[in-house]
């Protein structure tokens, strides 16, 4: 056994020889190593502790301060959550709330390792923690969390609060909330909590690429929000919706163009359509909304209702003007429009619209002149062996 002390005595061994220098190395390679005296056991114990530390779980069951000169998380919950003057010239606390694998700008903090991390996510108490802490931070951005207490606990959709207001012009002026962010959703991803990543970069590029607010955080909204989401299907659901909002479209320098126009192409519906459907704008009646409040789904960006199953609800008064417009295109009978509608549209009655406007077509009257009882279908007669009788159809479009 050997211990620091000792290692000296090997320097004396002399130089050139290979062997010797060899082992001097492999000596001092191993003495580099905690080396274990019976007496030394409980003092090399207590490092051991500090080579894998637990600083980010104590922080959050409520056991340590933040560091430096910090309070324990409850305090933080209960004092600072209103003090937003605090929350922002405090910048020590946010590696201790968002921990992640990367060392932050407070070097009293610790990076998540990955037993801390597995810990963290399996305790319930720091999970619930977790989801005060990032409600705490959204309250001081001045955006608010819904439907996480209703019912429908899957929702985390992510909107303006009722402090938007008063609280973008914080959120304007100093962009190191920015970074702030980028470490919230990266945390998020970290501890388990990957369900609230995507709304709140939803949210940010809406009010950066469509409502044109917080103009110093377009550029961190696409190169570290966007990114920091987990899920491969939102991210690029995300990176979509960025293309389609982001103006001017050259300068879209994220994912590939082509690729994104392909993405999630219109339907081919509505490429029957004369105008897009944006042409239209959507107006349910009240009933229809009384219905729609209770139906899995929601509003779109541009007002039209989605069902779970992706069809667009389209108001009963819209109704035949849609189908007026995609008939001109088609001059489709009732059967034909349904089946080209059906999938990417909930139409009430869509049956009897189709029919009425089908019927109601000139040129269809003029060109396919239906009168009388239609042929009765031909019969083949059975043949007495193989190949006896052929039939041939003969399919013509018009
Ligand atoms: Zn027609």
């Amino acid at each position: 056994m050997h211990c620091r002390g000792h290692q000296k005595g090997h320097d004396e061994i002399p130089k050139g020889n290979r062997r010797a220098d060899q082992a001097a190395k492999a000596a001092a390679k191993a003495a580099a190593k905690p080396l274990i005296l019976p007496d030394q056991a409980k003092v090399l114990l207590c490092k051991q502790e500090t080579q894998s530390p637990m600083l980010n779980y104590e922080f959050y069951m409520n056991w340590r301060k933040f560091e430096p000169k910090g309070e324990v998380i409850e305090i933080i919950f209960h004092k600072w959550h209103n003090d937003y003057e605090l929350l922002e010239d405090n910048h020590d606390y946010i590696q201790w709330l968002f921990p992640t694998r990367s060392q932050g700008r407070n070097f009293y903090s610790t990076p998540l390792n990955p037993q801390e991390t597995r810990l963290m996510i399996d305790t319930s108490e720091v999970q619930q923690r977790l989801r005060r802490a990032y409600k705490m931070m959204l309250k001081f951005f001045g955006v608010k969390l819904m439907g996480e207490d209703g019912e429908d606990t899957e929702v985390t959709e992510v909107e303006r609060a009722e402090n938007f207001a008063s609280r973008i012009d914080n959120l304007t002026a100093n962009p190191h909330n920015n970074l702030r962010i980028t470490r919230i959703l990266l945390s998020l991803g970290e501890l388990g909590a990957g369900e609230y990543q995507a709304p709140l970069v939803r949210f940010f590029l809406k009010e950066t690429l469509i409502k044109n607010k917080l103009p110093r955080m377009k550029k961190s909204v696409m190169n570290f929000f966007v990114p920091a989401v987990r899920d491969t299907q939102k991210r690029q659901d995300l990176l979509f919706f960025a293309w389609r909002y982001y103006f001017p479209k050259e300068e879209f320098d994220w994912g590939n163009q082509e690729e994104l126009a392909r993405y999630k192409a219109t339907p081919v519906v509505a490429a029957l359509l004369p105008a897009p459907l944006s042409e239209w704008t959507p107006v349910y009646s009240e009933k229809e909304k009384k219905w729609l409040s209770e139906e899995q789904g929601g509003y779109g960006e541009d007002g039209w209702f989605q069902l779970k199953n992706r069809q667009i609800v389209l108001p009963a008064t819209l109704a035949p003007e849609i189908v007026r417009a995609l008939h001109a295109s088609t001059h489709g009978g009732r059967e034909m429009m349904e089946q080209q509608l059906e999938p990417h549209f909930y139409v009430p009655g869509l049956s009897v619209v189709c029919k009425a406007i089908a019927q109601q077509c000139v040129t269809c009257a003029k060109n396919n002149p239906r009168t009388g009882p239609s042929q009765p279908p031909g019969k083949q007669p059975i043949g007495l062996s193989p190949m006896a009788s052929l039939q041939i159809d003969f399919t013509v479009l018009p």
